[in-house]
């Protein structure tokens, strides 16, 4: 069924802090939302609205788990989640690896001295002035996405007397989102080298014939929101069949095999976020089963959590400017930021949960829709929602788990300025990406 034809059931408490989706250290205190110890009527009052708060021990917690769960394997975290200098501290810090997926991204990740050789260098279009800077720059991996790209990086990597470490986007013709996977998805998609029609095969063969390029393995990505791993199962006894053939035809047997990310996180009610110990558990187990049945040695597994990363920690905190009850259908609830801070829902009918977090309310509860300012119908930030019937302009609402795919898809649509992001720890608040101001808009016009 769409988002839009659930029949909206209203929470047995609205002001609840439901603790699967609000960040680990959230609570209301004195009625109000805290996150991180600090209030976010002190949040509003010192940084504005809109505004992105992180709560910088759920993150780190998470990254920690990862490493700890996938210990003696590596974990990439997928920078196009959320990426700024203070994220890449905390990677370095915690001992995750990196993904950039772009010359920014990369700019980003050395700008604070992040060691260039645990970043995984990703795109099905990297220009050769991304390719240059990442070969230069001395990344650990770059992950080939095309035939054009082989013979380019083959050029660049002689010119510039490198080796780079390739791995190959394979595409295995298994996508996976939630319960669900296909495993017999077609080949028509923008991303990596099909298994099926022999292009992965035929990409082994092009980058074995370059001895510039270090062949060192298989990259799979199989989809978002996954909570299982059986999808990850079937890639991987895919990508295990091409590992046998280029042993049987090269006699090489490639190290690596990195099985992507997209694990799932709890936006609503009732969602499911895998335990990361099972998940870590379960991928392991299935790399060694599928290698040992197949008569490979284990290869070194890789995976690239990014939204499980940063998602859950991460709120975005508006004002009400008005409330307008259309008579007998809902009442429409606009706040000061919208679909320039959180495309999610207008783009592929995301799902949040949203609450009144400036003061609690005994109102009963009330139909709503939270929708922005922008210039466009379809400017939805949560499409069905109760809040407090008592809702009134001047009250904040904060929405959870927006700390993925919100401040990294943001844009300037009618020349709204990009909240700031402040992390939040031990009743602190910092900025940490400083919000854009007039003069950042105006900057750059001729
Ligand atoms: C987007 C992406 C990820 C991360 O996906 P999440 O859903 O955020 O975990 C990992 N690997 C690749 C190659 C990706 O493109």
């Amino acid at each position: 069924m769409l988002p839009q034809e659930r029949p909206p059931v209203a929470p047995a408490d609205l002001n609840r802090i439901n603790p699967a989706i609000w960040p680990r250290t959230s609570a209301r205190t004195d009625g109000a939302l805290t996150v991180g110890g600090v209030d976010v009527r002190d949040l509003a009052r010192e940084h504005g609205t809109p505004l992105f708060v992180l709560d910088e021990e759920d993150v780190r917690s998470r990254m920690r788990d990862y490493a700890t769960a996938f210990a003696g394997s590596e974990v990439h975290y997928a920078g196009k989640a959320f990426l700024c200098k203070e994220i890449v501290r905390w990677l370095h810090d915690e001992g995750l690896g990196l993904d950039v997926a772009s010359g920014g991204e990369l700019a980003v990740a050395l700008s604070v001295g992040f060691p260039p050789e645990r970043i995984t260098m990703h795109g099905n279009n990297k220009s050769v002035a991304e390719l240059t800077r990442a070969v230069e720059a001395g990344v650990g991996h770059i992950v080939v996405d095309s035939y054009e790209e082989i013979a380019r990086l083959g050029h660049l990597a002689e010119r510039l007397g490198r080796r780079p470490k390739v791995m190959i986007r394979v595409t295995t013709g298994v996508e996976a989102h939630t319960h669900e996977f296909i495993a017999t998805a077609h080949d028509d998609q923008k991303f990596g080298l099909s298994l099926n029609t022999g292009a992965a095969a035929e990409a082994v063969r092009r980058i074995l014939a370059l001895p510039q390029l270090e062949l060192v393995g298989l990259h799979s990505h199989i989809g978002s929101q996954i909570v299982d791993t059986a999808g990850f199962e079937v890639a991987a006894r895919r990508l295990t069949t091409l590992l046998v053939q280029v042993k049987d035809e090269h006699g090489v047997v490639l190290p690596e095999l990195d099985l992507g990310g997209g694990y799932g996180v709890a936006y609503v009610e009732g969602d499911e976020a895998p335990d990361i110990k099972e998940l870590a558990d379960g991928l392991r187990e299935i790399v060694t089963k599928v290698c040992k049945d197949a008569g490979l040695p284990v290869p070194r597994l890789t995976v690239e959590p990014g939204r499980t990363i940063v998602g859950p920690g991460g709120i975005t905190l508006y004002e009400v400017g008005t409330v307008k009850d259309v008579e007998g259908l809902r009442t429409y609830v606009s706040i000061d930021g919208g679909m320039s801070d959180n495309v999610r829902t207008a783009l592929y009918g995301a799902e949040y949960t949203a609450v009144l977090a400036s003061r609690e309310s005994a109102a009963g509860p009330m139909l709503s829709r939270l929708v922005g300012k922008h210039c466009e119908s379809g400017d939805i930030i949560v499409r069905d929602l109760h809040l407090p019937a008592d809702l009134a302009p001047g009250d904040l609402i904060a929405v959870a788990a927006t700390g993925a795919y919100c401040r990294s898809l943001a844009s300037n649509y009618n020349y709204l300025p990009k909240p700031a992001v402040v992390a939040v720890s031990g009743g602190r608040s910092r900025v940490i990406v400083r919000g854009e101001t007039e003069d950042d808009l105006l900057r750059g016009q001729l």
